[in-house]
């Protein structure tokens, strides 16, 4: 409970145990003195002589002895005064052995009913015989005499008292081993509640600093994995929580930047291949269309020409030249599709955006291949049946869409299942364009776009079609994110299209053209 108490209150909780502490010792040291004081003031030890039994009967005794009554009024050699003398100390006997038994402790004051008993009587009748004796004229002197006998009678049976130095020393050493108790409890208490207090500190206050003030080191050596192991319910472990957050923040900062500069280096990249590319396919493209051209033409004119030519020659001859002739032709052809591809990606040939419907495009794509031969056994899904305007370059977009679905197709060679879907959001529209085919390692993701990246066999793929679709799409203010869990898992294209096109994008667009 104290635990998860804020350290201020931890602090008042430790300051209470010092005053407790304090308490303890103070409380001690007062007790032992007021003990001592009360020994050394003890007013039996003054008067310990005085107030014994003894002392009261030979008080008595020698009152007894020397007590002459006058016969009558005017006895001449009777001595008032040594008789008064007597009695006056057989009363200060008296007082003295009272005061010794009041003196005593309670209980031995009840054990010595008597002797209060004997007291109580002897003391008025002394008072009485001596106020009788001022008074000569009205005593009888044997009732005097034997009221004398009878006192010392009563002295004689006053009990002894016990020795009060006994009894002091017996309760200073029944003090003595309380306040001994008392003071080692108090001490050992205060040494517990010491250490306690030394290690609760250590524990709960200072290593959670210590904890903090490493953090704070690691963190600013760069270690963003840190996390202050810390989970007090006091401020420290407030403190440490919001370190921990502060941390979180900065490693997501940290790796959203260098997921930024990774993307934006490898879009520098990608945009200098593309730059180069469509450099070089500017100019050899159309270089060589036209001598490509040249030779499809000539090697058709050549088999038809040849076809009456061979007429005569046998069978087997005829069939390898027209073989060679077609060879020709289909890889002049391939040829031709390259540089048309090149020529595609050097130049647009429509830069302008206008309003169309994205899923019209999307249905007419799917149309199309699903008509091609090689796809009829896949299955091709896109349910979207309303409009969904967006301002881009139509015949763009359809290059992409085909380019995707096909890629997509092919993926799962020809029969697995590829699903359109059209997401509209305020700011954007995304396609995403899903298959449940080869799936990608993370090096063909992070190699994709890149010109002439394939991993079709030779004869089947450029490796041209996505970069293309790349800066189509990027021309657009767009963006294509991919996404697959590893080889043999599908994958899944995004294609984000804003729905109106920025005159700065615009421009930038017209402006690559231009450059290129
Ligand atoms: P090409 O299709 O001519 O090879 P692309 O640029 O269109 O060129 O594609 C480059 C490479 O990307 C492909 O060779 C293929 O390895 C990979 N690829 C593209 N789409 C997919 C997909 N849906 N699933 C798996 N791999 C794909």
């Amino acid at each position: 409970m104290f635990l998860t108490r804020s350290i201020r209150h931890k602090l008042v909780g430790m300051l209470a145990g010092v005053l407790v502490m304090l308490g303890l010792l103070a409380g001690g040291s007062v007790w032992g003195l007021m003990a001592y004081r009360s020994l050394v003031t003890s007013p039996s030890i003054d008067e310990r002589e005085a107030g014994s039994a003894a002392e009261v009967l030979a008080a008595m005794t020698r009152l007894r002895l020397e007590f002459v009554p006058p016969e009558t009024a005017a006895s001449e050699h009777y001595d008032l005064d040594l008789d008064a003398k007597r009695i006056d100390e057989a009363v200060a006997a008296c007082g003295r052995y009272r005061l010794r038994l009041e003196d005593f402790p309670q209980a031995v004051r009840y054990q010595n009913v008597i002797a209060w008993e004997l007291l109580n009587e002897l003391e008025p009748h002394l008072k009485g015989l001596r106020s009788q004796l001022s008074r000569p004229a009205s005593k009888d002197v044997a009732a005097l005499v034997n009221r004398v006998a009878y006192l010392e009678r009563l002295a004689s049976q006053l009990p002894v008292l016990p020795d009060p130095m006994k009894l002091r020393l017996k309760s200073a050493r029944d003090t003595y081993q309380s306040g001994y108790e008392l003071v080692v409890a108090g001490s050992l208490l205060a040494a517990t509640l010491l250490i306690w207090m030394v290690t609760f500190g250590y524990r709960h206050v200072l290593q959670p600093i210590q904890a903090l003030h490493q953090g704070a080191r690691r963190v600013a050596q760069g270690d963003f994995d840190y996390r202050v192991p810390i989970n007090s319910p006091d401020e420290v472990g407030e403190l440490a929580e919001a370190f921990n957050l502060m941390t979180e923040r900065f490693q997501e900062i940290a790796s959203d930047l260098d997921g930024q500069v990774k993307a934006r280096s490898q879009q520098l990249v990608r945009s200098e291949r593309l730059a180069s590319v469509g450099f070089l396919a500017a100019g050899v493209a159309h270089e060589i269309n036209n001598p490509l051209t040249a030779i499809r033409w000539t090697s058709e004119s050549l088999e038809q020409r040849l076809a009456e030519l061979l007429a005569d020659v046998n069978d087997d001859d005829a069939s390898v030249v027209m073989r060679y002739l077609r060879m020709i032709q289909s890889e002049s052809e391939r040829c031709q599709e390259i540089t048309r591809k090149l020529l595609d990606f050097s130049r647009s040939q429509d830069t302008q955006k206008s309003q169309c419907d994205v899923a019209a495009i999307v249905r007419e794509v799917v149309a199309l291949i699903g008509h091609m031969k090689k796809y009829q056994s896949a299955k091709l899904i896109f349910e979207v049946s309303g409009e969904c305007r967006i301002e881009i370059n139509g015949h763009e977009i359809k290059q992409v869409m085909l380019n995707l679905v096909a890629n997509a197709l092919d993926a799962t060679d020809g029969c697995g299942t590829v699903q359109v879907q059209l997401v509209e959001n305020v700011d954007d529209v995304e396609l995403r364009i899903s298959d449940n085919g080869c799936g990608m390692t993370l090096e063909t993701i992070e190699n994709l776009f890149q010109p002439f990246f394939t991993t079709k066999p030779t004869g089947e793929g450029t490796g041209l079609g996505l970069s293309i679709s790349h800066r189509i799409v990027t021309d657009h203010g767009g963006g294509i994110e991919v996404h697959s869990d590893g080889l043999g898992l599908g994958s899944t294209f995004i294609v984000t299209l804003p729905r109106q096109q920025h005159a700065s994008v615009q421009r930038e667009a017209e402006l690559s053209l231009q450059a290129h």
